[in-house]
């Protein structure tokens, strides 16, 4: 990333004049001389905190999606938000600032959405959205779906796709040479089917057998 576009301010702190490395846990920087931050051998502990070597420096951002960066031997507050930089937000993305910490679809910020979050190609969903949205993809792969072109019991040679017996979704699966195979989880319509697997001639075919009703509501998670 080029971090000249994004440098917002000079960091004037005098103390950094002989530092070179930053670690950034949350919105703190951590500045700190070589190897670590913290001092080795230390157990890290339940809550993650770890003791910080007696050299090590603690900065706050003068704003929260702020973080710091040497560029060209000095120290910068450099923007961290992509959207405040124009871009979009993605399945990495972990610095955003509070205006853009927010559902990408109902806009909730992170601290009143409901949890868990998930990450998602352009921004996170709240748990609602994340539902809402799964939901509506299940009942559209199960309406569409051509029953009449799926035969229950048929042994399929699909490079280990297989179909789901309720919505045609492809299904990959890994085969490990274990016959016995559990019971999967289709995680576009989230009804659960009975995988086997059987050799003939060196080959091995799959099959897909439904185990439960197909159901158009909802899928409640637990
Ligand atoms: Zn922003
Ligand atoms: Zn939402
Ligand atoms: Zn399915």
């Amino acid at each position: 990333m080029n971090l000249e576009k994004f440098k917002k301010e000079k960091l004037y702190e005098p103390r950094l004049d002989s530092y070179s490395l930053v670690l950034r846990h949350g919105s703190k920087q951590i500045f700190y001389k070589k190897h670590s931050p913290f001092v080795s051998g230390q157990p890290v502990r339940g809550d993650g905190k770890r003791k910080l070597k007696p050299d090590s420096i603690v900065v706050l951002p003068p704003k929260e999606s702020y973080f710091a960066a040497l560029i060209d031997g000095d120290w910068w507050w450099v923007e961290g938000c992509p959207e405040c930089n124009g871009q979009k937000r993605s399945w990495s993305t972990y610095i955003e600032c509070s205006e853009h910490n927010v559902c990408r679809d109902c806009g909730e910020a992170s601290s009143d959405a409901s949890r868990p979050l998930w990450a998602q190609r352009d921004g996170w969903q709240c748990n609602d959205c994340y539902w809402i949205e799964k939901n509506l993809v299940r009942q559209e792969a199960l309406r569409c779906f051509d029953e009449s072109s799926f035969v229950e019991g048929s042994y399929v040679d699909l490079d280990g796709e297989v179909l789901c017996p309720y919505c045609g979704e492809e299904h990959y699966y890994e085969f490990d040479g274990d016959l016995q195979i559990d019971d999967q989880q289709c995680d576009v319509c989230l009804h659960t089917f009975a995988l086997s697997a059987k050799e003939r001639g060196g080959d091995v075919l799959f099959t897909s057998r439904r185990i439960e009703e197909k159901e158009l509501s909802d899928y409640e998670p637990e």
